[in-house]
C-alpha cells in the first residue's frame, strides 16, 4: 500500500534518509525503533509529503506522491497522521475539530460528518466530550480526538510519531490501546513508538534505523529477542 523505493533526503550536508526501501501491505503495523536523530520522523514526515525528498519514489496505493497542487491535497488526505503535540484547534470544539476536514476537503455535509465523528469519538471514548474545547481535555483525551480526527477523513494508511511521549504515564496506555484497537481493525500503520509493549502487541513488523538508513526488519519477537546488528543490541540495551 505504501512503498518506499530509493528514497534520499539531505537537511544541508546532513543526509537524514539514506535510499530507503520499504513497503507496507495494507493492514500491516509497522513499528520504526531507533535512536534520537536516526530520521524517524523525517520517514513520516515525507511519506505524507510535509518533507521533500532529493531522489526515490513514494507511491501510496499505486499512486505517486503528486509535488502539489489539488492532486497532493487529495492524496495527503489519504494519509493520516498523529504528531506528539495533538495540534487540535484551540478555539474550535471537539466535535468541530473533528468534521472540519470531511466538511471542507471530503465535502460532506455537517449533519454527515457530525454523525461521522459522533461514532469516532465514541469509538475513542470521548464523545461525551464533543461540546467541551481542547484545553478542557487530558493530554490522553486530545490525543485521541487526534486519531478520531485522522481518522474522520478516512484514511488509507496511518502514520504516529511518537503519539504518547508527551503524555503522563496514566494516559499513555489509553492512547495505545486505541492504536491497538484500530491496528486490530486491520487500519495500516506506521507508527514511531518507543512503547515496546505496543510493539509487541500490536506490530507485524519492526524497523530499526540509525544514521538515516533501515538496519534491520523482523517481526516483534525475533527484533526483541535476537536483534542482528550491534546498534539494535545497543538501542535495545539502553530502553529495556
Ligand atoms: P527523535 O527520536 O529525536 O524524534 P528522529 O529519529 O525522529 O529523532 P529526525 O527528527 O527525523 O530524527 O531527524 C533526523 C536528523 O535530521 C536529525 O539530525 C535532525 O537534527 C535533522 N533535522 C530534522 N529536521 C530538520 C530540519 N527541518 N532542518 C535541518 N535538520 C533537520
Ligand atoms: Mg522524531
Amino acid at each position: 500500500l505504501v512503498v518506499l523505493d530509493g528514497v534520499n533526503k539531505h537537511f544541508g550536508d546532513l543526509h537524514v534518509l539514506k535510499d530507503i526501501d520499504l513497503s507496507v501491505n495494507r493492514g500491516e503495523v509497522v513499528v520504526v525503533l531507533g535512536p534520537s536523530g536516526s530520521g524517524k520522523s523525517t520517514l513520516c514526515r515525507t511519506i505524507n509529503r510535509l518533507e521533500t525528498i532529493e531522489s526515490g519514489t513514494i507511491t501510496i496505493d499505486g499512486k505517486a506522491l503528486p509535488e502539489e497542487g489539488a492532486a497532493l491535497a487529495k492524496l495527503r488526505a489519504d494519509v493520516g497522521m498523529v504528531f506528539q503535540s495533538f495540534n487540535l484547534f484551540a478555539h474550535k470544539t471537539i466535535l468541530d475539530n473533528v468534521t472540519l476536514g470531511p466538511i471542507k476537503v471530503r465535502k460532506q455535509s455537517k449533519a454527515d460528518a457530525e454523525a461521522k465523528a459522533m461514532e469516532l469519538l465514541e469509538r475513542v471514548g470521548v464523545a461525551h466530550q464533543a461540546k467541551k474545547f481542547p484545553a478542557q481535555l487530558s493530554g490522553g483525551q486530545q490525543q485521541r480526538v487526534a486519531i478520531a480526527r485522522s481518522l474522520a477523513m478516512e484514511p488509507k494508511v496511518m502514520l504516529f510519531d511518537e503519539p504518547t511521549s508527551a503524555l503522563d504515564p496514566e494516559m499513555i496506555n489509553e492512547v495505545l490501546d486505541v492504536m491497538a484497537q484500530l491496528a486490530a481493525d486491520g487500519m495500516t500503520m506506521i507508527c514511531v513508538t518507543h512503547e515496546m509493549g505496543f510493539a509487541r502487541r500490536a506490530a507485524d513488523r519492526v524497523i530499526f534505523m540509525a544514521d538515516g538508513a533501515i538496519l534491520e526488519q523482523a517481526a516483534p519477537e525475533q527484533f526483541f529477542s535476537n536483534p542482528t546488528t550491534d546498534r539494535a543490541r545497543d538501542f535495545l540495551g539502553k530502553i529495556l
